[in-house]
C-alpha cells in the first residue's frame, strides 16, 4: 500500500512541478492547500452515533474498537464508502481507574512478548479493514520502549501505519516506529475533551491554524452528537477556510515522499 501511496504522490508532485513551469502566477493558484486529517475514535459501541459519524462528508477516517458489538459492521460500512479504517488499539493507561474502560483486547504491561503479540494479532484480525492503528488510552504502554518495539515489529510485518494518539508526553512511539520503519503520524488536536459545541469549534479552529502553520495537522474526536454537529457544519465550508481534508493514509504517503 505504501509503495502505491508513494507512487501516487510522486506522480502528483511531477504534475505539480510541470504545472509550476508555466510561471509564478500560475503556481500561486495551484499550490496544494494545507491539509487536515480527522479520525473519529471509539467506533463500535453506539450504533446510531457511529452511523451518523460515518455519514460525515469527505475523507474522515474511523478508528474501530476490536471485539465491540458493531465494530466490524461499521468498519465494513466505512470501508465500502471509501474511508480509511484504523484499529483503535486498547493499551494500558497509567491511571488505574481509566483501565476499567479499556475494553477487550487490551495490551497490558504484565504481558510477556508472546501474549502481547498474540493479543495484538487477534485485535488486527478483528478489524480486517484496518490499514492503520492508533492507541485507545495507552499512557502507560506508549512510554514503554520494549513493548512499543514489539508493537512496531508486528505493524511493520502487517504493513499498517501508526497514529500516536499522544495520550502521554512520555510516548516513545515515534522512536520505536522509526527504528522499525513503520510509517508514523501523531495527533495534534483532540477535538472534544469537553463535550461542548463552542469548545469543540475552538479546537477545530486550532486544527486549521496548525495546518496553516505546519502544512498539515491531525485531529482526533469521538462520535458524540456535539462533535458530529460541529464537524458537519465545518466540513461543508473547508474551501472557504483555505484547507483541504485528506485521509491519514494519504498524509502518511505525503510524509514518505522524499
Ligand atoms: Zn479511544
Amino acid at each position: 500500500m505504501f509503495e502505491q501511496l508513494r507512487r501516487q504522490t510522486a506522480r502528483y508532485s511531477l504534475i505539480l512541478s510541470c504545472l509550476c513551469c508555466i510561471g509564478v502566477a500560475a503556481a500561486d493558484t495551484i499550490l496544494p492547500l494545507p491539509a487536515i486529517s480527522i479520525v473519529i475514535d471509539d467506533i463500535g459501541y453506539r450504533h446510531s452515533e457511529d452511523l451518523r459519524a460515518i455519514a460525515l462528508p469527505g475523507q474522515v477516517a474511523y478508528a474501530v474498537m476490536p471485539h465491540s458489538p458493531y465494530g466490524r459492521r461499521m468498519a465494513r460500512l466505512a470501508s465500502a464508502a471509501g474511508r480509511v479504517v484504523l484499529l483503535h488499539l486498547p493499551m494500558q493507561a497509567e491511571d488505574f481507574g481509566k483501565n476499567r474502560m479499556l475494553g477487550p483486547g487490551a495490551l497490558l504491561r504484565t504481558m510477556n512478548r508472546e501474549q502481547f503479540l498474540e493479543t495484538l494479532e487477534i485485535n488486527l484480525r478483528a478489524v480486517p479493514d484496518a490499514i492503520g492503528v492508533n492507541n485507545h488510552m495507552g499512557s502507560l504502554i506508549s512510554g514503554e520502549a520494549e513493548q512499543m518495539r514489539w508493537l512496531m515489529e508486528m505493524l511493520y510485518d502487517k504493513k499498517v501505519f501508526y497514529l500516536d494518539s499522544l495520550t502521554t508526553g512520555r510516548s516513545v512511539a515515534r522512536v520505536a516506529a522509526s527504528e522499525k520503519r513503520v510509517p508514523f503520524l501523531k495527533r495534534d488536536v483532540f477535538l472534544d475533551n469537553e463535550r461542548d459545541e463552542r469548545l469543540i469549534q475552538l479546537q477545530f479552529d486550532k486544527l486549521i491554524d496548525m495546518a496553516k502553520t505546519h502544512g498539515r495537522a491531525i485531529a482526533i474526536g469521538h462520535p458524540h452528537p456535539e462533535t458530529i454537529a460541529v464537524l458537519a457544519r465545518n466540513l461543508a465550508r473547508l474551501d472557504s477556510r483555505g484547507v483541504r481534508l485528506i485521509n491519514p493514509a494519504d498524509m502518511v504517503g505525503a510524509l514518505l515522499t522524499p
